[in-house]
């Protein structure tokens, strides 16, 4: 009896920490709906369709049937790579660049559907985390387990600055702070599927719990 276990919530908040580690443990498929977003935004920004100037919405939402994501899993890595019509972007797609653009082209309803589509698909025989936005409100609203991260601003953004700079990614905090907190404003007052908490997700807040504190409590919610 394996159950579908949505996590969402706001950016760098660690849901994809506790996804992996869930999705391990319980031997469960992981999927960063993030990424899926991430790779729409790395599409447009190579084929020139959204740029700091403009945003050509309708050139975009005219070649979603050629956009192809997918996802392998690596075993070296332990966790599925992303795949842009067969090429590996997993490291593209994690750079301050396309965070800057991924919440405006996630607010395009066209692409919402397509991806909500594919995820509904890849969770229909349950066993599986996902982690994103709109998991537990509407892409898996009868999910069993649904959670809400959620940690201060400052807490993100030091995380999310501390995993670009290992990466070799040249940015400064304010720079990912800023960031951060846009995209939490885009995400929150879009028209289609906004960002807000499922009346039945539980909250958790990552800046007071350790990892392993964290780990710990979610176990004992999964198994009751
Ligand atoms: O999870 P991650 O921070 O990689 O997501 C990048 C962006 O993709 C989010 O800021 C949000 O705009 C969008 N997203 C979304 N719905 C999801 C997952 C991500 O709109 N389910």
């Amino acid at each position: 009896n394996k159950i579908t276990i949505a996590i969402d919530g706001f950016s760098s908040t660690g849901k994809s920490t506790v996804a992996k580690q869930l999705a391990k443990h319980l031997g469960y498929v992981y999927v960063d709906t993030g990424a899926m977003y991430r790779s729409v935004a790395y599409y447009a920004m190579q084929n020139g369709l959204i740029t700091k100037e403009a945003f050509n919405v309708e050139a975009l939402v005219g070649q979603l049937s050629k956009i192809n994501i997918t996802f392998k899993f690596n075993e070296a890595l332990g966790f599925a790579e992303v795949y842009l019509n067969d090429v590996n972007i997993e490291k593209d797609i994690r750079t301050l660049e396309v965070s800057k653009f991924v919440s405006t082209v996630a607010s395009v309803s066209a692409v919402r559907k397509k991806l909500v589509e594919q995820q509904q698909k890849m969770g229909a025989n349950k066993g599986v985390v996902m982690d994103g936005r709109d998991i537990g409100t509407v892409v898996f609203p009868d999910a069993e387990l649904k959670l809400f991260m959620v940690a201060s601003a400052e807490t993100r953004a030091k995380r999310r600055y501390q995993e670009l700079t290992e990466k070799g990614d040249k940015v400064t905090y304010e720079a990912v702070l800023k960031n951060v907190e846009e995209r939490d404003f885009l995400d929150t007052t879009r028209a289609d599927s906004p960002l807000v908490k499922a009346e039945d997700a539980i909250e958790f807040d990552n800046s007071i719990l350790t990892k392993e504190e964290q780990f710990q409590k979610l176990l004992a919610l999964v198994e009751t």
